[in-house]
């Protein structure tokens, strides 16, 4: 048998070593999740991941507690199918590859399947799934609702079944609940909160086609629309207009690497490489050959130490790259790096070399809106439109108070879709038109809607023909059970039979002829699974009524916007978290003319 033996050593405390043995299954395994699970963002990571391997074009992250009490990743991908779900979150289980070789065919960006393995040792897992099959169900068939399991301390403890759209829910407690040292080494919720929204923006910048949604302790803080347009989700989560000031890149061999990309001009110079992201094939990596080369690019075109908002997409022949070289797959080789190296700087190089002098330095990010808005609790609804207004209002950074707005003197229009406006002090205003309509009709609604909920009358607008939409079976049950509020916004809508729906009036006011070619996608919104869908239908029935671009307006038309939108809380944002309002102050003017 063997033995403890105690070494006499330089210092104070004898060494004592221990016989060899080989560690219980159930240790080794919660050392080796601590390789891939060192704090909570990898948690979000590895779940933001499967979402996007399965095709998900929604996902929501939810964290509670720096992600130690509850991280929740929630996507409408394809699920996983019912006999495989007490499966998934074993050790090397995987539906992604079947052989080493499979490895350099990679589409998908786990391959491993040890992520929910990993996530189980070392905390409660929940998995709520529903294959995206199961839900086309023939006529008459009772729908079956998904099933979930919860995994704590290595198997099985609980089990259920509870009604789903297709897609899957992670819900992760009480993460390093057995690994004391290292929640030791977690820092405070802040800190750790910082990295999940730092990964986040990254993903959402790495898919612009895919909403995020990331709620921190009930409070929104990032929200991106999908809309497949990277200016877009920057200027979502930046909340700045930058698509003048950002250029695309695009280059290709025609072989071994095609490079998409954008890089913003230097209004957006920053100190740091925060704001300088690659994709290889989806996955977002650091590649050291790449970023000396990326940096080369920019060199003396930007001040010494500055860094450009830029996002490069690199796609390569999958069995041109090695992802297969760090626990966390951050870092991957490539077998053209020199050649991928070289066109990178060279196309960073041209653009900077044609990008003009800033008009007026951009603070960079922008005010983070979205992060000061709260959400609706469960049992809040009706009361959180008037609160997240209140979060607006407190802050708003653009320039824009009501005194301000009030005393603007239109003097032309911009293209049909900007007010040119001249402030008493001067200083020239442009204002978007059609956001900032949308932001007054949206405001109007909140109002009425709220007040409907006192049992004020409502305003409504019949239509002439009424409108049938078709809602998924869902969605159906769902906009049934929402018929009555809907009333209350001035929505009369009724079942026709099936899953066919017959809208009869839309909400009064202006705009409303606009509407309805859109009442297929504002009942869509209405149907929606999820707390927020009455906001998201304000938005919706706003945005559909507002005054588009290309309106022309007489100045008379321009003074009453002026004067509806000074009216609003939030003069300066439209709903979305857009800017509505640009500000030339006169001490730029006087700067930049040299008077
Ligand atoms: P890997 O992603 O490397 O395969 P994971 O442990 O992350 O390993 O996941 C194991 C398996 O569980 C995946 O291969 C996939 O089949 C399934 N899975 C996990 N998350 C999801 C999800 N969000 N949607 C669909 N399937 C999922
Ligand atoms: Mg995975």
């Amino acid at each position: 048998m063997s033995q403890t033996y105690s070494y006499e050593t330089e210092q104070d405390q004898p060494i004592e070593r221990n016989p060899l043995r080989t560690l219980p299954i159930e240790v080794a395994e919660r050392i080796a999740a601590g390789e891939v699970i060192e704090r909570p963002v990898s948690v979000v990571k590895e779940l933001v991941e499967n979402a996007l391997d399965a095709g998900a074009s929604d996902i929501r992250v939810e964290v509670r507690g720096g992600g130690l009490r509850l991280l929740r990743v929630s996507d409408d991908g394809y699920g996983i199918p019912e006999d495989e779900l007490e499966r998934v979150w074993m050790r090397h289980t995987t539906s992604k590859i079947g052989s080493f070789e499979d490895l350099s065919r990679l589409q998908t960006l786990g391959f491993r399947g040890e992520a929910l393995a990993s996530i189980a040792t070392v905390a409660e897992v929940t998995i709520l799934s529903r294959a995206i099959e199961t839900e086309v169900s023939g006529d008459g068939q009772q729908e079956q609702p998904a099933l979930w399991i919860t995994v704590r301390g290595g198997e099985i403890t609980q089990r259920g079944r509870r009604a789903r759209v297709h897609g899957t829910t992670v819900t992760v407690r009480d993460l390093f609940y057995n690994v004391p040292a290292r929640l030791n080494f977690m820092r405070g919720s802040r800190t750790e909160n910082g990295y999940v929204l730092q990964l986040m923006r990254r993903y959402a910048v790495g898919y612009p086609a895919v909403r995020f949604n990331l709620v921190i302790d009930e409070h929104m803080a990032l929200q991106t629309s999908g809309s497949g347009a990277l200016a877009t989700t920057l200027a979502e989560l930046y909340h700045l207009p930058l698509n003048e000031v950002l250029h695309p890149i695009d280059v290709s061999d025609g072989e071994h690497y095609t490079i998409h990309g954008y890089i913003g001009n230097r209004v957006l110079v920053q100190s740091n490489r925060q704001y300088v992201t690659v994709f290889i094939n989806g996955r977002w990596v650091e590649v050291r050959s790449l970023q000396n080369a990326l940096e080369q690019g920019y060199r003396g075109l930007l001040p010494k130490g500055k860094h450009p908002l830029l996002v490069l997409y690199l796609i390569v022949p999958p069995e041109e790259v090695d992802v297969n070289v760090h626990p966390a797959k951050t870092e991957v080789r490539l077998a053209h790096e020199e050649a991928v190296a070289a066109a990178l700087s060279q196309a960073i190089r041209i653009v900077l070399e044609r990008s003009p002098a800033s008009p007026e330095a951009i603070q960079f990010p922008g005010p983070t809106l979205a992060s000061q808005r709260r959400l609706p609790g469960p049992r809040r609804r009706g009361l959180h439109m008037a609160e997240s207004a209140e979060g607006y209002r407190a802050e708003v950074a653009l320039p824009g108070t009501k005194d301000v707005i009030v005393s603007l003197q239109p003097l032309a229009q911009l293209q049909q879709a900007v007010i040119l406006a001249e402030a008493p002090d001067g200083s020239l205003y442009l204002v978007d038109q059609h956001r900032a309509h949308e932001r007054v009709i949206y405001e109007h609604l909140r109002k009425t809607y709220v007040g409907v909920q006192n049992n004020e009358v409502m305003d409504a607008h019949l239509l002439l023909e009424p409108v049938i939409v078709e809602m998924k079976r869902y969605q159906a049950e769902l906009l049934e059970q929402r018929l009555p509020m809907l009333r209350g916004l001035g929505i009369e809508c009724e079942r026709f039979g099936g899953r066919s729906f017959l809208i009869r009036s839309v909400p009064g006011g202006e705009g409303q002829e606009q509407l309805v070619a859109h009442m297929q996608e504002l009942a869509e919104i209405a149907a929606e699974d999820s707390t927020d869908w009455e906001d998201h239908l304000l938005i919706g029935l706003a945005c559909r009524s507002a005054l588009r671009r290309g309106r022309e307006l007489g100045n008379g038309e321009q003074r009453s916007l002026l004067k509806a939108l000074a009216e609003t809380t939030a003069p300066a944002v439209c709903p979305h978290g857009s800017p509505i309002l640009l500000h030339y102050s006169r001490a730029f003017l006087i700067d930049k003319f040299d008077w």
